[in-house]
């Protein structure tokens, strides 16, 4: 977003240039500080408020939340409460107009012109407008059906209550408990006002809590710009960071749930409704699927399903009518929501062993990569893929059924095409990309396979839980997988290709969470211009030595060299063994330990010390315990 304001002001500048040659300096001052930087907004001047906001009398969920928050930014920003007012009452003076109301309407600006996800910032004579879609508390809205990716099992799930005043620290002043907008219903004027607070005003959400909130503090806020339309790169962004990875919960320190929820809608994610993952397992099978005809032959029954059943694939197909249809909803342990329909067998490779299927998995013996993502069974998962995908074009041409393109059918299937329905989510192992060429060009290849085959909307399932998982299950601590740069890079591109969205598995660092989700918003955000500032903002007084820290531990993740068998493997990386060995050595440890300590005596004012010590627990006591840990079973 610092970019876009940036690109303005640059042509602004060539065109102010060409005027001053013609016209005379006087007006070309005049002129040109007014086509520079738009028109001046005044919310609050010497502490006192000199504006309103104005919602609607009844305002959607993301109309409400929006005008709370921007009241309370404002409030812990300058000390002056602007007056929240509804638009049945009488108004007068500068005001904030805040999704749908009379005001926004006489101005010509209406919630439902905007496109999903779409929304404005609008400088208008003494009045700022702060619209998006929104989607509307209605009957018909409330009784959408679908079974989300993530925050439960129905879309009412994903609309989580809190109470907002607790919430953000001032009990005192609840209200009681409020709906947020659902993390995949259309949010526009949330997501108009938390642009607005991060460019215009400053703020900075790197954490759910308020140690991890940058608020800049001012008795004066003048704002100054021109109008900004637009929408989010990425449609479909999940990267739910909760803090359950022991990185980004200690870096974070202590959060409420309520403040991760409200976190979420600050950094915009969730977006368009998508869903993708195993759907045939044993708690849907048990339920859904008892005919004994269905079930696999051989040892995968009562996990998978004789996937060429033409009566299951009438089965299935029917369950996808009803979904679109609205009639029925799929059982619980399924995914569909919004277009998409999911279809995905269990996570296991127990196929069915009957003689059609057999002929099917056989046609695909010599697809094998020597990587995790092969294509073995390929043409028999994307055989039934299609099968009941042909059936919905039938019904529902505009609707899609949403495959993972996983493991052993993770390439696109050969001698047939996938039909234009079928929306196709590779899983890459996006968190090796930096180190492991043959697992990165394996990803690659049929990544671009499926690019060139899809004609319908391609999401991915992104891997991150590597390193972190294997130490987790293993029972050892891994070198933190920092690799932001490598990250944004890779995110950049996939936006760029046209990716719709992306699903992400695994938690990073809180900073390189923070990274990806203004990524997906905009990716023309310079990565080091975001690190500079985020080191800056945060770390105050010990910034540099934080910076280093940060930088350093990624260059030492993000180096192929420091990866040398046997720890290298051309399918993997032992994890385990490379990490107090070759990674974090008893010389670089020396040097990011020292980098801490400056940090430490630098920090003087008490959130830096507080941040440092938590980003101190979080990384460096990690990685000294991990080394110790290691160093210790070694000798034994
Ligand atoms: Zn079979």
């Amino acid at each position: 977003m610092v970019m876009i304001n940036k690109g303005l002001g640059l042509n602004a500048n060539i065109r102010v240039l060409i005027v001053f040659l013609f016209i005379g300096i006087f007006c070309i001052c005049v002129f040109g500080s007014d086509r520079d930087e738009g028109t001046d907004f005044v919310l609050v001047k010497n502490g006192k408020p000199v504006c309103c906001i104005v919602v609607s009398e009844n305002p959607t969920p993301s109309a409400r939340v929006a005008s709370l928050e921007l009241q309370y930014h404002v409030l812990k920003m300058t000390g002056a409460e602007l007056p929240i007012k509804n638009d049945a009452e009488p108004v007068s003076g500068r005001k904030i107009l805040i999704g749908d109301s009379r005001l926004a309407r006489d101005l010509g600006f209406k919630s439902s012109d905007f496109a999903s996800q779409e929304y404005i910032i609008a400088f208008r004579p003494d009045t700022l407008i702060l619209i998006g879609r929104d989607w509307e508390d209605t009957e018909v809205n409330r009784r959408e059906l679908g079974r989300p990716m993530n925050c439960g099992n129905t879309l009412a799930d994903t609309r989580q209550k809190i109470d907002y005043w607790q919430t953000v620290g001032m009990p005192l002043r609840s209200q009681g408990e409020i709906e947020l907008p659902g993390v995949y219903d259309d949010q526009g004027t949330c997501y108009a006002v938390y642009h607005f607070l991060e460019q215009f005003c400053g703020v900075r959400w790197y954490g759910p809590n308020e140690i991890s909130v940058i608020i800049p503090s001012q008795s004066t806020l003048m704002v100054k710009g021109r109008d900004i339309r637009r929408m989010p790169a990425l449609k479909y962004r999940d990267a739910l960071w909760s803090g359950f990875w022991p990185f980004m919960q200690k870096q974070w320190g202590t959060v409420s749930r309520a403040e991760v929820f409200l976190f979420w809608r600050r950094l915009r994610l969730g977006g368009e409704k998508w869903a993708g993952n195993h759907t045939f397992h044993k708690q849907t099978i048990e339920k859904y699927f008892t005919n004994p005809e269905y079930q696999a032959k051989g040892s995968g029954s009562g996990t998978q399903l004789c996937y060429t059943h033409p009566e299951l694939i009438r089965e299935v197909s029917q369950m996808a009518d009803d979904f679109f249809d609205g009639t029925k909803d799929v059982p619980e342990g399924w995914k569909a929501v919004g277009n998409y329909f999911a279809i995905v067998p269990d996570d296991n490779l127990k196929f069915c062993r009957c003689e059609r299927c057999s002929e099917l998995i056989s046609s695909g013996r010599n697809m094998w990569t020597g990587q995790f993502s092969s294509g073995r069974m390929s043409n028999y998962i994307f055989s039934f893929v299609n099968a009941v995908a042909r059936e919905l074009q039938k019904t529902h041409p505009d609707k899609y059924i949403a495959a993972l393109a996983y493991w052993e059918y993770a390439l696109p299937p050969r001698g047939f095409d996938i039909e234009p329905n079928v929306s196709i989510a590779p899983c890459l192992h996006t968190c090796y990309y930096a180190i492991h060429k043959e697992m990165f060009e394996n990803d690659m290849t049929l990544y671009h396979d499926w690019l060139k085959k899809a004609k319908a909307p391609v999401f991915l399932w992104n891997y991150y839980h590597h390193p972190m998982e294997a130490g987790l299950g293993g029972g050892f601590k891994c070198f933190p997988n920092i690799m932001v740069h490598e990250t944004a890079k890779i995110m950049r591109k996939f936006i760029e290709d046209g990716i719709r969205g992306i699903f992400i598995c695994g938690e990073q660092d809180m900073l390189e969470g923070y990274v990806i989700a203004k990524i997906w918003d905009d990716p023309t955000q310079d990565v080091d211009a975001m690190l500079d500032e985020f080191f800056r903002l945060y770390f105050g007084n010990a910034s540099e030595p934080m910076k280093k820290f940060y930088l350093q531990i990624e260059q030492i993740a993000c180096n192929r060299k420091n990866y040398p068998e046997p720890y290298y493997k051309p399918n993997g990386i032992d994890w385990k063994n490379v990490a107090w060995t070759t990674l974090g050595t008893e010389e670089r440890m020396k040097e990011l330990g020292e980098l801490i300590s400056q940090a430490q005596s630098l920090a003087q004012i008490d959130a830096e010390k507080q941040r440092v010590q938590q980003w101190r627990e979080a990384l460096w006591d990690w990685m000294v315990k991990g080394r110790e840990e290691y160093l210790l079973q070694s000798k034994k």
